[in-house]
């Protein structure tokens, strides 16, 4: 894991994100003319909105990649999804849809393209076969995991409900599609709280975040019991609230009014120090609310991807302070892996799941996507 932050004795505050990533050279990308490329080099650079860490040269360096992959999509009616923390060169150069898992775990469900390309972990891929099963769903990076998704088998399920039987049992989106069809009920970042709350009954099983786990029993302490797993995202595990102390002790000392943004994978020393928690779409757009009403000193505590897509979408001046941290799983995909597995996906990069996998795990989410629209018109 690259952890990107200041030297706290430094004057300087504004934070510094991840250097683009350049071609590796793996791939001979098609032809296209120098005033193509031109073109296409002007429409990222304005896009990602980075002047100096996204360069001219670099984004030529890139066109010729995002202009094939873009072709190639239009050719063989593929849908591009990317997840938020993905690098800008593919959220901004060759994505249909950026968004968190909630939203694009719906798209992949209402594309109407028959193919998927899902540039983001496995557990993400895996969801959006399960909510397409008819639909061919392309990873470029097999190896991308996750802290969380890895850290939770589905025999763990089985165990927990021996333990507590009866205590129906919500996983958070972040598993494996084994471990989802051994549960009752998928949640989100952006839904768990309000889905924890409805469910029947005195208590339930929470897996596999501890953070998260650890927050729903302090919301709901007196009125369910919340049992949970001991698994962390180890991104977001890596921030403390000490950080954000002795970073709000800096700004006020210089006359800035810092507002935090967290992501709710963090503990709950550094949710009670923040101003704001939510999932990664619901903080890019507090973040874009926050700054276009003047409130531009903005610390982000999340994974770097985040400030990468305020920036893209912001039409102010704004000032992200801090550090954030950068996710190795999501970072793993390249424009290339995307274009080789557009161009001849390798075995290993279409996702299989067994029907009755499929059939079980499609049930979890099923009952994430009804209880999410029954909370939305209940309350
Ligand atoms: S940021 Fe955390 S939860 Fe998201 S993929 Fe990386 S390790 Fe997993």
């Amino acid at each position: 894991m690259k952890a990107v932050a200041h030297n706290e004795g430094s004057g300087d505050m504004t934070i510094e994100l991840p250097s683009a990533p350049m071609p590796r050279g793996s791939l001979i990308p098609g032809s296209y003319s120098e005033f193509e490329i031109e073109m296409e080099a002007r429409r990222l650079q304005s896009a990602i909105k980075q002047p100096v860490r996204w360069s001219l040269d670099t984004c030529r360096a890139i066109a010729p990649l995002t202009l094939e992959i873009n072709d190639l999509k239009r050719e063989k009616d593929v849908f591009l999804i990317a997840h938020s923390y993905q690098t800008p060169d593919i959220t901004y150069g060759v994505a249909d849809s950026v968004a968190d898992s909630y939203a694009l775990s719906k798209d992949a469900r209402d594309a109407p393209q028959q193919t998927i390309l899902f540039s983001s972990v496995r557990f993400m891929a895996e969801t959006a076969k399960i909510v397409s099963p008819h639909k061919l769903v392309l990873h470029p990076s097999p190896q991308a995991g996750c802290s969380l998704s890895d850290g939770i088998t589905a025999q763990d399920i089985r165990d927990l409900r021996e333990m507590h039987p009866g205590a129906p049992v919500v996983c958070y989106i972040n598993t494996s599609a084994e471990v989802k069809a051994e549960c009752d009920v998928c949640v989100t970042s952006s839904n768990y709280m309000r889905i924890c709350e409805i469910l029947p009954g005195d208590s339930l099983i929470f897996v596999p975040d501890r953070f998260m786990g650890k927050h729903l029993q302090n919301h709901l302490a007196g009125k369910k019991e919340i049992i949970v797993f001991d698994g962390e995202c180890e991104v977001h595990a890596a921030f403390t609230g000490d950080k954000i102390r002795n970073w709000r002790k800096r700004t006020t000392a210089v006359g800035i009014n810092l507002k935090v943004l967290s992501h709710p994978e963090c503990d709950a020393d550094v949710i009670e120090e923040s101003d704001f928690v939510g999932s990664s779409e619901v903080l890019m757009n507090e973040a874009l609310r926050l700054v276009s009403e003047g409130n531009k000193d903005l610390m982000l505590i999340t994974e770097c991807g985040t400030a990468d897509r305020v920036i893209a979408e912001s039409d102010d001046d704004l000032n992200l302070i801090g550090a954030c941290v950068m996710c190795p799983h999501m970072k793993t995909t390249q424009l290339e892996d995307i274009l080789q597995a557009l161009r001849n996906p390798r075995p290993e990069q279409v996702i299989e799941l067994d029907a009755d996998v499929i059939e079980r795990a499609s049930l979890c989410l099923d009952e994430m996507f009804r209880l999410t629209e029954y909370s939305a018109s209940a309350f």
